[in-house]
């Protein structure tokens, strides 16, 4: 029986991962699962899979839900805050972790199972953007194998040949081709996108997905943080990562090689193919996903990204040519922009403004302590917060 933490288990990602994994109890046991304060929907899994421990980063959600499990008879036992997350993070019952919280603050949990020398399950990508260089390094120190659930990076993981960690060129890989739905907006006219709501925004057409990370996609800035999320991953750089618009989601992405070969991975848009791979790799297991049918799809459509459309995409780019803490600045940015947008706030279109208003305010510092990187993010929440007053 494999153990398994679900750092994140009431998100969209979360459920998918119990989804599969409910097809699978022979195989996977649930160690802990966490959630930020809907002790509802936890109460509910922890009955379901009754794991060890269940932790709620929110103190009075986890009082809460250690009265609800008491009273039913659950011997759970119930922990809080990020030492909580942390620590199920590391459980030694603990055999892979699946990293599924969204934003920064899945950082140090995520860590933390890295330095436990964990199967990491990452689909926070936010998490190595803010702290790249010494998330890999950590795992490496401590033998840790990261599997990518984010289905471009799963995708690429799937089509890469072995050994890519020396270096792409060592293995004769070109580049990344990194595909993009476009979202909700790819067409829209551009003097809707001012007026746009946040349902409008989270709309996308063909993934359904926690609300952040939808906004992401329809302002691209979700792209952005994948070519960062790429190049730490597979050891490269964005000159070396292409993105491909194509509006159907059924490529997932592609890699180049020198001969010309170009490896795609092909699937429904559906996260439990992603889960139910690095749940099993090498293996393969059944994931719930129906076959793709290519005669409904038809056809497959590519077009190159549109940077006037999508600011974002440009200022990501920007932040990795800065290099240092301006990515963690261009996260930080983003999730307050991204939050107050959805608190409507302030429009989608003040989302890039102020993302590149923070950016240009606070010095770039090298990362070279998780310290650096975590004051960088404080800061640039600060600044953003103060940005989007401005603007109301
Ligand atoms: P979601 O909003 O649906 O779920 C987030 C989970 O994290 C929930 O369980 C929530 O309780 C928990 N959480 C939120 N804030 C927290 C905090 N401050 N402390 C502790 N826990 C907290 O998000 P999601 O769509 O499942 O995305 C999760 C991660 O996976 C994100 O980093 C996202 O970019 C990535 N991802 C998601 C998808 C997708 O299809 N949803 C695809 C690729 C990558
Ligand atoms: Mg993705």
């Amino acid at each position: 029986m494999i153990g398994l933490t679900v750092l994140g288990s009431t998100g969209s990602i979360g459920t998918s991962t119990l989804d599969v994994v409910r097809r699978h109890r022979d195989r996977f046991r649930v160690v802990a699962l966490t959630a930020n304060s809907d002790s509802d929907a936890l109460f509910q899994q922890c009955r379901e899979f009754e794991p060890d421990v269940a932790v709620m980063a929110d103190e009075a959600a986890a009082a809460g839900l250690e009265g609800r499990l008491a009273e039913a008879g659950l011997e759970v036992d119930v922990l809080s805050g990020t030492a909580g997350l942390e620590q199920v993070a590391a459980l030694p019952e603990a055999d892979y972790v699946m990293a599924a919280i969204v934003g920064a603050a899945g950082l140090l949990p995520a860590l933390a199972a890295v330095r436990a020398g964990k199967r990491l399950l990452l689909a926070n990508k936010e998490a190595l953007v803010l702290s790249g260089h010494l998330f890999m390094d950590e795992a490496r120190r401590h033998d840790a194998l990261i599997l990518p659930i984010d289905s471009e990076h799963n995708a690429i993981f799937q089509c890469m040949p072995e050994g890519f960690d020396r270096g792409l060129e060592q293995v004769g890989v070109r580049r990344i081709l990194l595909t993009a739905s476009g979202g909700p907006f790819r067409q829209s006219p551009l003097e809707i996108l001012r007026q746009v709501t946040p349902d409008q925004a989270c709309a996308h057409p063909n993934w359904a997905m926690g609300r952040k990370i939808s906004v992401d996609s329809a302002t691209m800035m979700n792209k952005g943080l994948e070519i960062i999320e790429a190049c730490w991953l597979f050891n490269t750089t964005p000159e070396h990562v292409q993105v491909v618009v194509h509006p159907q989601s059924v490529v997932h992405s592609m890699v180049e090689y020198v001969d010309g070969s170009v490896l795609a991975q092909m699937g429904r848009p559906d996260m439990r193919t992603p889960i139910a791979h690095a749940l099993a790799w090498p293996k393969r297991i059944d994931s719930g996903v129906a076959a793709l049918d290519l005669f409904a799809v038809g056809r497959l459509d590519f077009e190159p990204p549109d940077l006037q459309r999508f600011p974002c995409l440009a200022l990501a780019h920007e932040a990795v040519r800065r290099g240092g803490t301006a990515p963690a600045v261009l996260n930080a940015a983003n999730e307050v922009a991204v939050a107050a947008f959805l608190d409507e706030r302030i429009g989608f279109l003040d989302i890039p403004r102020v993302v590149e208003t923070v950016m240009d305010c606070q010095p770039v510092r090298p990362v070279d302590s998780l310290d650096t990187a975590l004051v960088a993010d404080r800061e640039a929440r600060r600044w953003a917060e103060q940005t989007v007053a401005s603007l109301v």
